[in-house]
């Protein structure tokens, strides 16, 4: 798994801006089934990672955002469950979610968000330096534990990277991968938001605005460099840095070059992914491995690359709330196949148990792939998809909300965040009681809110009873759990 790994920027999904090549995430879509409406439950980083653990919604496993929650390790896990059914069992890379890990027979993770350059991890429970560049290094752990595990055993690997995370650093091999090569621009760079409500115009997570020229868009050099990795670096970014500072760019201009860089940077992140995921993919063919090893390439969530002047992920927007999914599964999964059935990474937790031959605990609330890998979607496979988003006030300013993903609409609530804050004044000043719905086959940029339109009143109600069964169903509770929202006394 790779971290704010859009899809947008896997060339197996195709997307219209040929942003960059992925060959050997490709070759897993080639060999396997490309899924393309994976979703996620709560497109933020840790939130996303317990859904995969604990195969449920973040008011299940309790953790709603990246700011007063800690992953309460004492319940039922996927490593846990294949832990006991006799497989060994491994993290290595972003883990993120405050508490150590539980049901891994070894695991080694960065700090907190970790850094790209020679960063420190700690290896169950001590804390080790390593010198390099992270995805490099996650992927030499990652081997070095497949090749000294019990081979009479089976196991599961999560190799979990850091990449392409903000602040976006590629490996300095990488940096001039793409020749200083123009990007083209998405539609929506400057969109206005009309059309829409108060959240899209209140956020704050615009390449034009939020983005910092400095750190995010490499004007100042890492502090975490060795001399020799310093050099290189600086000599890729200050001829260009000090060429961008002459031209002195401002308004779109200044927009466009910072969405070029961001283009660069993040880009070559990916580029590093892919190569790393070559590295294990070839390891498992030179052992013999990969004819029984299912493999899934997948994100924690989308990530928005410019498409209505954003960056950043948390909405429930197609960028967003939709991540990347390729799993190989030689013999079961037809090579080449694709999918359009709306999954989800909260599934994937009761397809490895049923993988497995495990009991799948009723606590879970995805449901197992396991059919659709043959082409045999069940009958009454989910049509419309549940989605919770709830850290605010907080970095870019998404206000909470929750809604439904169907094949053709999205429905979204944006509402106030209650009982949580004791300035109810400052609350209530916010009008931010609202729904959007958004017609894909019209509008797949969802750019304009067809809310209220009386074209579409029966789709509305459907759609709005339809949000209503499915917090009942998941057991949502009416009032949401007031540390939901994160950080409460920042208002
Ligand atoms: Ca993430």
């Amino acid at each position: 798994m790779a971290d704010d790994h859009a899809w947008q920027a896997v060339s197996a999904y195709g997307e219209s801006r040929h942003l960059i090549q992925t060959p050997n995430i490709d070759r897993l879509a080639q060999e396997g089934m490309r899924f393309d409406r994976c979703l996620v439950v709560n497109s933020l980083c840790g939130p996303s990672r317990a859904s995969m653990l604990t195969g449920t919604y973040s008011h299940i496993n309790g953790f709603y955002n990246n700011y007063n929650c800690r992953f309460d390790g004492s319940q039922i896990t996927l490593p846990k469950l294949l832990q006991k059914a006799g497989y060994q069992t491994a993290i290595i890379g972003k883990w993120h979610l405050e508490t150590d890990p539980t049901g891994f027979d070894h695991w080694e993770i960065l700090p907190e968000q970790g850094i790209y350059y020679n960063p420190p991890m700690i290896r169950d429970g001590q804390k080790v330096k390593h010198t390099g560049y992270v995805t490099d290094i996650i992927t030499d752990l990652s081997l070095d534990w497949l090749k000294q595990r019990d081979t009479n055993k089976p196991f599961m690997l999560l190799c979990w990277q850091k990449a392409p995370h903000r602040i976006w650093e590629p490996a300095l091999r990488d940096l001039d991968f793409d020749h200083d090569r123009v990007y083209p621009l998405p539609d929506s760079l400057f969109d206005d938001y009309s059309g829409r409500g108060l959240a899209e115009h209140d956020q704050s997570m615009t390449i034009a605005n939020t983005m910092r020229v400095n750190e995010d868009n490499k004007l100042t050099t890492p502090k975490d460099l060795t001399p020799e990795q310093k050099k290189i670096w600086d000599n890729y970014y200050v001829p260009r840095n000090e060429a961008f500072l002459q031209k002195k760019l401002n308004g779109r201009a200044l927009t466009e070059w910072k969405y070029n860089r961001f283009m660069h940077d993040y880009l070559g992140c990916i580029r590093g992914v892919d190569d790393n995921v070559g590295r294990i993919l070839k390891y498992l063919n030179d052992t013999g491995l990969a004819t029984n090893t299912i493999v899934i390439y997948s994100s924690d969530q989308g990530f928005f690359l410019g498409e209505h002047g954003w960056f950043d992920k948390r909405w429930i927007f197609q960028e967003s709330a939709r991540t990347p999914l390729i799993i190989r599964w030689p013999g079961v999964i037809q090579a080449g196949s694709t999918n359009k059935d709306l999954v989800s990474n909260m599934d994937l937790a009761e397809t490895f148990l049923e993988a497995a031959g495990q009991a799948i605990p009723e606590r879970m609330q995805g449901r197992s792939l396991r059919p659709i890998f043959n082409g045999a979607t069940p009958t009454d496979w989910r049509t419309a998809f549940y989605y919770h988003y709830y850290e605010y006030p907080a970095d870019h300013n998404v206000r909470p909300h929750y809604g439904v993903i169907t094949d053709r609409y999205t429905l979204a609530h944006f509402y106030k965040p209650t009982a949580y804050n004791p300035d109810q004044a400052a609350i209530a000043a916010i009008p931010n009681d609202y729904w959007e719905l958004f017609d894909h086959e019209k509008d797949a940029g969802e750019m304009h809110s067809v809310f209220g339109d009386p074209a579409y009143a029966a789709v509305q109600t459907n759609l709005i009873q339809e949000v209503f069964r499915l917090r009942a169903e998941l057991k949502e509770p009416a009032q949401d759990d007031p540390k939901a929202f994160g950080r409460a006394t920042e208002f």
